[in-house]
């Protein structure tokens, strides 16, 4: 079954319509489409994790901080989160690097939510592309930082999610080759590192711009094993839309 991630970002404003929205959600995933992961705004995690505790969909947080002691004012352990009942954190979204986190950073963030037992959906885009294909070499080390030292006997219980970030909160996502290319580019880099049977495990999603018109083509291209939303993951009309389309294949 393909994942969709929703990011809903800092869309619902109230809580009212976080817990109007997750309704939506919880009657989507039991259509069994698509397996739904949700990531809601921080402050509405706690009580969003009490409306639910099936197992047709999951919910994660939007990014975490690496806790290295307690005496550490205001920063999200991956631990409370394991604790409410979070499977995974996004980490490496665009929208956090351009806070000035670095390759460095995310690599902490990473480990500190994989020892802790969050499933890390590990996030890698470039800015813009250039016609020398820079952008790979971004896109690779941004890869190479984070896993080269991953744990040769730990199992990859991790996602990556290639997300361009010209493509983030735009009108305009890549084409489909484009979007194929880069996910087998990812999945070789994935094969280099882990090994090609541990690479195989590693789930490799899409996101930035997906939306109803799009959805089929994302959801049909080789190597994707499913989408991030934004915007769209917000809008409950257009997402039974994007489920009904997935049904359709
Ligand atoms: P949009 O779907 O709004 O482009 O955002 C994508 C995204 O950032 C998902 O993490």
């Amino acid at each position: 079954m393909k994942m969709i991630i929703a990011n809903w970002k800092n869309y619902p404003q109230d809580l009212k319509t976080a817990i109007n929205l997750f309704e939506g959600y919880k009657a989507l995933s039991k259509r069994k489409n698509a397996f739904y992961m949700i990531a809601p705004p921080l402050p509405f995690l706690p009580i969003i994790s009490l409306q639910y505790k099936g197992k047709l969909m999951s919910l994660g947080a939007q990014k975490i901080d690496a806790v290295e002691k307690e005496a550490s004012t205001g920063l999200t352990n991956a631990k409370h989160l394991r604790d409410l009942g979070c499977a995974f954190t996004l980490v490496g979204h665009s929208e956090q690097r351009n806070l000035g986190l670095e390759n460095q950073d995310i690599k902490r963030r990473f480990y500190d939510a994989y020892g802790k037992g969050l499933a890390p959906v590990f996030i890698v885009g470039e800015k813009q592309r250039d016609k020398q294909g820079n952008y790979l070499k971004d896109v690779r080390s941004q890869i190479r930082v984070v896993l080269s030292d991953f744990p040769k006997n730990k199992a990859c219980n991790f996602i990556m999610a290639y997300e361009p970030v010209w493509a983030v909160g735009a009108n305009r996502a890549p084409k489909q080759d484009e979007i194929a290319f880069m996910a087998i580019y990812i999945k070789k880099e994935l094969v280099k590192i882990l090994g090609e049977n541990r690479a195989k495990k590693v789930p490799i999603l899409y996101g930035g711009s997906v939306n109803e018109h799009n959805i089929q083509t994302i959801m049909d291209t080789e190597v994707v094993d499913g989408v991030l939303l934004g915007r769209a993951s917000c809008d409950i009309a257009q997402m039974a839309k994007i489920d009904s389309l997935i049904s359709d294949k």
